[in-house]
Protein backbone atom coordinates (compact mmCIF):
# COMPACT_ATOMS: atom_id res chain seq x y z
CA UNK A 1 0.00 0.00 0.00
CA UNK A 2 1.53 3.22 -0.30
CA UNK A 3 2.16 5.43 2.44
CA UNK A 4 -0.82 8.28 1.67
CA UNK A 5 -2.95 9.43 -0.65
CA UNK A 6 -3.55 13.18 -1.01
CA UNK A 7 -6.41 15.26 -2.68
CA UNK A 8 -6.35 18.97 -2.82
CA UNK A 9 -9.23 20.69 -2.32
CA UNK A 10 -9.66 24.46 -1.34
CA UNK A 11 -12.91 25.88 1.30
CA UNK A 12 -15.28 23.96 3.41
CA UNK A 13 -17.25 23.66 0.25
CA UNK A 14 -18.94 20.76 -1.82
CA UNK A 15 -15.40 20.65 -3.83
CA UNK A 16 -14.05 19.74 -0.65
CA UNK A 17 -16.51 16.98 -0.08
CA UNK A 18 -15.92 15.58 -3.68
CA UNK A 19 -12.49 15.53 -2.90
CA UNK A 20 -13.05 13.01 0.50
CA UNK A 21 -15.09 11.15 -1.58
CA UNK A 22 -12.62 10.52 -4.50
CA UNK A 23 -9.89 9.60 -1.78
CA UNK A 24 -12.19 7.45 -0.02
CA UNK A 25 -13.03 5.50 -3.20
CA UNK A 26 -8.93 4.94 -3.44
CA UNK A 27 -7.84 3.79 -0.18
CA UNK A 28 -7.41 0.77 -0.03
CA UNK A 29 -8.14 -0.27 3.36
CA UNK A 30 -8.49 -2.87 5.61
CA UNK A 31 -11.64 -2.37 7.04
CA UNK A 32 -14.34 -5.36 6.23
CA UNK A 33 -18.29 -5.52 5.27
CA UNK A 34 -20.17 -6.37 8.76
CA UNK A 35 -17.29 -4.32 11.00
CA UNK A 36 -18.41 -1.44 13.53
CA UNK A 37 -16.05 1.28 12.92
CA UNK A 38 -15.84 3.65 15.58
CA UNK A 39 -15.15 7.20 13.70
CA UNK A 40 -12.57 9.49 16.08
CA UNK A 41 -13.27 12.89 15.48
CA UNK A 42 -13.45 16.68 17.47
CA UNK A 43 -16.78 18.80 16.99
CA UNK A 44 -15.41 21.63 18.26
CA UNK A 45 -15.97 23.45 21.88
CA UNK A 46 -19.22 25.62 21.98
CA UNK A 47 -18.43 29.15 20.65
CA UNK A 48 -15.81 27.72 18.43
CA UNK A 49 -15.96 28.92 14.72
CA UNK A 50 -13.42 26.84 12.87
CA UNK A 51 -14.08 23.23 14.13
CA UNK A 52 -14.74 21.24 10.60
CA UNK A 53 -18.72 21.16 10.01
CA UNK A 54 -20.30 17.90 9.92
CA UNK A 55 -20.91 17.26 6.08
CA UNK A 56 -17.80 15.64 5.72
CA UNK A 57 -18.15 13.22 8.87
CA UNK A 58 -21.44 12.20 7.16
CA UNK A 59 -19.52 11.63 3.79
CA UNK A 60 -16.94 9.06 6.15
CA UNK A 61 -20.48 7.76 7.01
CA UNK A 62 -22.04 7.15 4.17
CA UNK A 63 -18.89 5.49 2.67
CA UNK A 64 -18.34 3.34 5.69
CA UNK A 65 -22.16 2.06 5.21
CA UNK A 66 -21.64 1.55 1.40
CA UNK A 67 -19.14 -0.78 2.46
CA UNK A 68 -21.14 -2.51 4.59
CA UNK A 69 -19.48 -1.98 7.84
CA UNK A 70 -21.46 -0.03 11.05
CA UNK A 71 -19.95 2.78 11.79
CA UNK A 72 -20.33 5.21 15.01
CA UNK A 73 -18.85 8.62 16.03
CA UNK A 74 -17.05 9.08 19.35
CA UNK A 75 -15.10 11.53 21.53
CA UNK A 76 -14.18 11.96 25.00
CA UNK A 77 -14.45 14.18 27.64
CA UNK A 78 -12.07 16.69 28.04
CA UNK A 79 -9.98 18.08 31.78
CA UNK A 80 -11.52 21.99 31.69
CA UNK A 81 -14.64 23.64 32.41
CA UNK A 82 -16.95 24.00 29.29
CA UNK A 83 -18.82 22.39 26.92
CA UNK A 84 -17.19 19.20 26.32
CA UNK A 85 -16.43 18.40 30.32
CA UNK A 86 -19.26 15.73 30.80
CA UNK A 87 -20.51 13.43 28.18
CA UNK A 88 -24.00 15.19 28.54
CA UNK A 89 -22.88 18.69 27.74
CA UNK A 90 -20.43 17.14 25.29
CA UNK A 91 -23.07 15.73 22.82
CA UNK A 92 -25.30 18.78 23.38
CA UNK A 93 -22.62 20.59 21.96
CA UNK A 94 -22.26 18.00 19.32
CA UNK A 95 -25.90 18.70 18.11
CA UNK A 96 -25.65 22.23 18.04
CA UNK A 97 -22.66 22.05 15.62
CA UNK A 98 -24.06 20.04 13.32
CA UNK A 99 -23.22 16.14 14.87
CA UNK A 100 -26.19 14.82 15.30
CA UNK A 101 -27.26 11.17 14.72
CA UNK A 102 -30.15 12.31 12.55
CA UNK A 103 -27.96 14.15 10.26
CA UNK A 104 -24.91 11.93 10.16
CA UNK A 105 -27.01 8.72 9.95
CA UNK A 106 -24.87 6.98 12.83
CA UNK A 107 -25.02 6.59 16.57
CA UNK A 108 -22.44 9.82 18.24
CA UNK A 109 -21.01 8.22 21.32
CA UNK A 110 -18.87 9.81 25.00
CA UNK A 111 -16.29 6.84 24.39
CA UNK A 112 -14.80 7.43 28.19
CA UNK A 113 -18.49 7.36 30.04
CA UNK A 114 -20.98 10.31 30.26
CA UNK A 115 -19.04 10.83 33.50
CA UNK A 116 -15.74 10.89 32.09
CA UNK A 117 -15.15 7.67 34.35
CA UNK A 118 -15.58 4.55 31.74
CA UNK A 119 -11.61 4.27 31.51
CA UNK A 120 -8.98 1.32 31.06
CA UNK A 121 -5.22 1.05 31.36
CA UNK A 122 -3.26 0.12 28.43
CA UNK A 123 0.60 -0.83 28.65
CA UNK A 124 2.93 1.71 27.13
CA UNK A 125 6.98 0.52 28.49
CA UNK A 126 8.07 4.21 27.44
CA UNK A 127 10.36 6.77 29.94
CA UNK A 128 7.31 8.90 30.67
CA UNK A 129 4.68 6.13 30.89
CA UNK A 130 4.26 2.58 31.73
CA UNK A 131 0.67 2.44 31.37
CA UNK A 132 -1.77 5.35 29.74
CA UNK A 133 -4.93 5.37 30.78
CA UNK A 134 -7.90 5.94 27.93
CA UNK A 135 -11.34 5.27 26.64
CA UNK A 136 -12.06 1.57 26.34
CA UNK A 137 -13.18 1.56 22.51
CA UNK A 138 -10.85 -0.94 21.30
CA UNK A 139 -13.37 -4.10 21.95
CA UNK A 140 -16.33 -1.62 20.61
CA UNK A 141 -15.10 -1.44 17.17
CA UNK A 142 -13.15 -3.56 14.50
CA UNK A 143 -11.89 -1.03 12.76
CA UNK A 144 -11.06 2.83 13.52
CA UNK A 145 -10.80 6.18 11.00
CA UNK A 146 -9.49 8.84 12.63
CA UNK A 147 -10.75 11.37 10.93
CA UNK A 148 -8.37 15.04 12.29
CA UNK A 149 -8.63 18.61 11.59
CA UNK A 150 -5.12 19.89 10.89
CA UNK A 151 -4.27 23.08 11.84
CA UNK A 152 -1.89 24.90 14.87
CA UNK A 153 -2.12 23.98 18.60
CA UNK A 154 -0.82 26.35 21.05
CA UNK A 155 1.14 23.77 23.22
CA UNK A 156 1.69 21.26 19.96
CA UNK A 157 2.78 23.56 17.79
CA UNK A 158 0.14 21.48 14.85
CA UNK A 159 -2.70 19.06 15.72
CA UNK A 160 -3.68 16.41 13.78
CA UNK A 161 -3.67 12.37 13.79
CA UNK A 162 -1.27 11.64 16.29
CA UNK A 163 -2.74 13.84 19.00
CA UNK A 164 -6.47 12.99 18.19
CA UNK A 165 -5.59 9.21 19.10
CA UNK A 166 -3.37 10.73 22.00
CA UNK A 167 -5.05 13.32 23.42
CA UNK A 168 -8.28 12.48 21.89
CA UNK A 169 -8.60 8.80 23.47
CA UNK A 170 -7.44 9.93 26.55
CA UNK A 171 -8.64 9.83 29.92
CA UNK A 172 -9.22 13.20 32.00
CA UNK A 173 -6.78 11.92 34.27
CA UNK A 174 -3.97 11.53 31.17
CA UNK A 175 -5.09 14.25 29.53
CA UNK A 176 -3.72 16.17 32.74
CA UNK A 177 -0.67 13.56 33.05
CA UNK A 178 0.39 15.19 29.65
CA UNK A 179 -0.21 18.67 30.62
CA UNK A 180 1.84 18.55 34.05
CA UNK A 181 3.56 16.49 36.60
CA UNK A 182 0.43 16.47 39.13
CA UNK A 183 -0.25 16.76 42.22
CA UNK A 184 -3.69 17.96 43.67
CA UNK A 185 -4.13 22.12 44.65
CA UNK A 186 -7.41 22.07 46.37
CA UNK A 187 -9.87 25.27 46.09
CA UNK A 188 -11.89 24.79 49.32
CA UNK A 189 -14.20 27.40 48.01
CA UNK A 190 -15.57 25.08 45.44
CA UNK A 191 -15.59 22.08 47.45
CA UNK A 192 -18.54 20.12 48.09
CA UNK A 193 -17.16 17.78 50.00
CA UNK A 194 -18.61 14.97 47.62
CA UNK A 195 -16.07 12.39 48.37
CA UNK A 196 -15.26 11.42 44.38
CA UNK A 197 -11.70 11.70 45.00
CA UNK A 198 -10.93 10.21 48.04
CA UNK A 199 -13.06 7.15 46.59
CA UNK A 200 -11.23 7.22 43.15
CA UNK A 201 -7.71 7.76 44.53
CA UNK A 202 -6.00 4.73 44.56
CA UNK A 203 -3.80 5.17 47.30
CA UNK A 204 -5.17 6.46 49.86
CA UNK A 205 -3.38 9.79 49.51
CA UNK A 206 -6.93 11.27 49.06
CA UNK A 207 -8.60 11.67 52.60
CA UNK A 208 -10.70 13.65 54.39
CA UNK A 209 -8.83 15.25 56.96
CA UNK A 210 -10.25 16.69 59.94
CA UNK A 211 -11.61 20.09 59.06
CA UNK A 212 -13.74 17.46 56.76
CA UNK A 213 -12.17 18.83 53.31
CA UNK A 214 -10.25 16.12 51.70
CA UNK A 215 -6.45 16.42 51.70
CA UNK A 216 -3.99 14.87 50.00
CA UNK A 217 -0.78 13.10 51.70
CA UNK A 218 1.62 13.63 48.80
CA UNK A 219 4.50 11.05 50.31
CA UNK A 220 1.25 8.43 48.95
CA UNK A 221 0.19 10.14 45.88
CA UNK A 222 1.78 8.75 43.15
CA UNK A 223 0.22 11.43 40.61
CA UNK A 224 -2.32 9.91 38.53
CA UNK A 225 -4.44 12.82 38.03
CA UNK A 226 -8.12 10.40 38.97
CA UNK A 227 -8.86 13.44 41.52
CA UNK A 228 -8.32 16.60 39.61
CA UNK A 229 -9.89 14.50 36.10
CA UNK A 230 -13.14 13.29 38.13
CA UNK A 231 -13.79 15.88 40.92
CA UNK A 232 -17.37 17.51 39.88
CA UNK A 233 -16.50 21.19 40.75
CA UNK A 234 -13.35 21.66 39.24
CA UNK A 235 -12.03 22.11 42.87
CA UNK A 236 -8.90 20.46 41.88
CA UNK A 237 -6.71 23.01 39.98
CA UNK A 238 -5.66 21.67 36.92
CA UNK A 239 -2.29 22.69 36.40
CA UNK A 240 -1.63 23.31 32.49
CA UNK A 241 2.45 24.48 33.06
CA UNK A 242 5.27 21.79 31.92
CA UNK A 243 8.67 21.81 29.69
CA UNK A 244 7.24 21.83 26.48
CA UNK A 245 9.50 19.38 25.26
CA UNK A 246 7.94 16.71 27.81
CA UNK A 247 4.59 17.37 26.73
CA UNK A 248 5.38 16.38 23.18
CA UNK A 249 7.19 12.75 24.24
CA UNK A 250 3.92 12.21 26.63
CA UNK A 251 1.50 13.03 23.78
CA UNK A 252 3.43 10.84 21.07
CA UNK A 253 3.57 8.24 24.04
CA UNK A 254 -0.08 7.91 24.41
CA UNK A 255 -0.56 7.97 20.89
CA UNK A 256 2.11 5.09 20.62
CA UNK A 257 0.71 2.86 23.14
CA UNK A 258 -3.24 3.46 21.42
CA UNK A 259 -1.06 2.94 17.89
CA UNK A 260 -0.47 -0.42 19.00
CA UNK A 261 -4.09 -1.67 19.73
CA UNK A 262 -5.59 -0.09 16.70
CA UNK A 263 -2.46 -0.69 14.33
CA UNK A 264 -3.47 -2.48 11.07
CA UNK A 265 -7.57 -1.94 11.80
CA UNK A 266 -7.24 1.87 11.14
CA UNK A 267 -7.03 4.37 8.78
CA UNK A 268 -6.12 8.40 9.43
CA UNK A 269 -7.78 11.06 7.34
CA UNK A 270 -6.35 14.78 7.58
CA UNK A 271 -8.23 17.65 6.93
CA UNK A 272 -6.06 20.67 5.70
CA UNK A 273 -8.83 23.08 5.70
CA UNK A 274 -9.33 25.84 7.79
CA UNK A 275 -5.55 25.28 9.02
CA UNK A 276 -6.06 27.79 12.16
CA UNK A 277 -3.40 29.00 15.17
CA UNK A 278 -4.82 26.72 17.69
CA UNK A 279 -7.15 23.87 17.75
CA UNK A 280 -10.82 23.80 18.25
CA UNK A 281 -10.94 24.00 22.14
CA UNK A 282 -10.84 27.53 21.95
CA UNK A 283 -13.91 29.75 21.68
CA UNK A 284 -13.54 32.11 18.78
CA UNK A 285 -12.70 32.44 15.48
CA UNK A 286 -9.12 31.72 15.40
CA UNK A 287 -6.66 33.04 12.62
CA UNK A 288 -6.52 31.15 9.40
CA UNK A 289 -1.95 30.78 9.02
CA UNK A 290 -2.21 28.55 5.72
CA UNK A 291 -4.18 28.30 2.47
CA UNK A 292 -6.54 25.23 2.02
CA UNK A 293 -4.77 22.14 1.51
CA UNK A 294 -7.25 19.43 1.27
CA UNK A 295 -6.69 15.70 2.37
CA UNK A 296 -4.25 13.12 3.02
CA UNK A 297 -5.14 9.54 4.27
CA UNK A 298 -2.90 7.16 5.07
CA UNK A 299 -1.86 4.22 7.74
CA UNK A 300 0.07 5.32 10.01
CA UNK A 301 -0.34 8.96 12.05
CA UNK A 302 3.32 9.56 11.90
CA UNK A 303 3.35 9.44 8.59
CA UNK A 304 0.07 11.32 7.54
CA UNK A 305 1.33 14.01 10.44
CA UNK A 306 4.07 14.66 8.39
CA UNK A 307 3.17 14.69 5.08
CA UNK A 308 0.45 17.21 6.31
CA UNK A 309 3.42 19.60 7.70
CA UNK A 310 4.68 19.71 4.07
CA UNK A 311 2.01 20.06 2.05
CA UNK A 312 0.71 22.82 4.73
CA UNK A 313 4.27 24.20 5.27
CA UNK A 314 6.40 24.25 8.25
CA UNK A 315 6.93 28.16 8.23
CA UNK A 316 3.44 28.28 9.08
CA UNK A 317 3.85 26.46 12.48
CA UNK A 318 6.96 28.00 12.91
CA UNK A 319 5.78 31.58 12.81
CA UNK A 320 2.66 31.03 14.82
CA UNK A 321 4.33 29.09 17.98
CA UNK A 322 7.87 29.78 17.62
CA UNK A 323 8.57 28.73 20.94
CA UNK A 324 7.27 25.26 20.25
CA UNK A 325 9.56 22.14 19.23
CA UNK A 326 6.71 20.64 17.38
CA UNK A 327 9.47 18.41 15.41
CA UNK A 328 9.49 16.53 18.57
CA UNK A 329 7.23 14.51 17.93
CA UNK A 330 8.85 13.27 14.85
CA UNK A 331 11.91 12.79 16.00
CA UNK A 332 10.46 11.08 19.60
CA UNK A 333 8.14 8.91 17.35
CA UNK A 334 11.13 7.54 16.11
CA UNK A 335 13.31 7.06 18.83
CA UNK A 336 10.82 4.84 20.21
CA UNK A 337 10.06 3.13 16.77
CA UNK A 338 6.42 4.34 16.47
CA UNK A 339 6.99 4.86 12.84
S1 LIG B 1 -14.11 15.45 44.34
FE1 LIG B 1 -13.85 17.68 44.33
S2 LIG B 1 -15.72 18.51 45.29
FE2 LIG B 1 -15.62 16.31 45.77
S3 LIG B 1 -14.56 16.22 47.78
FE3 LIG B 1 -12.98 15.99 46.21
S4 LIG B 1 -12.22 18.07 45.83
FE4 LIG B 1 -14.18 18.28 46.92
S1 LIG C 1 -3.25 12.41 41.96
FE1 LIG C 1 -3.95 10.25 42.15
S2 LIG C 1 -2.72 9.42 43.83
FE2 LIG C 1 -2.58 11.66 43.99
S3 LIG C 1 -4.23 12.22 45.38
FE3 LIG C 1 -5.08 12.38 43.31
S4 LIG C 1 -6.04 10.38 42.94
FE4 LIG C 1 -4.69 10.12 44.72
Amino acid sequence: MADFLYHQSNGLSEQSVSALHSLLAELKHPLKKGNRIGIKLHWGEKGNRSFLPPVFAREIVQWLQALGTKPFIFDTTVLYSGSRRTGEDSLRTAAEHGYSETYLGCSVVIADGMDGRDVVDIPAGFKHFETVQVAPVFDQADGFVIFSHFKGHLASGFGGAIKNISMGFASRAQKQRMHADVHPILKKKKCTRCGICVEVCPTGAAQFADDEYPAYDLDLCIGCAQCIGLCPELALEIIWETDNQIFQEKLVETAAAVWKKIKGRSIFINAMLNVTTDCDCLPGNNPVIAPDAGFIGGFHPVAVDEESVKRVGAEAFNKTHPHVNWRRQFSYSREIGFI
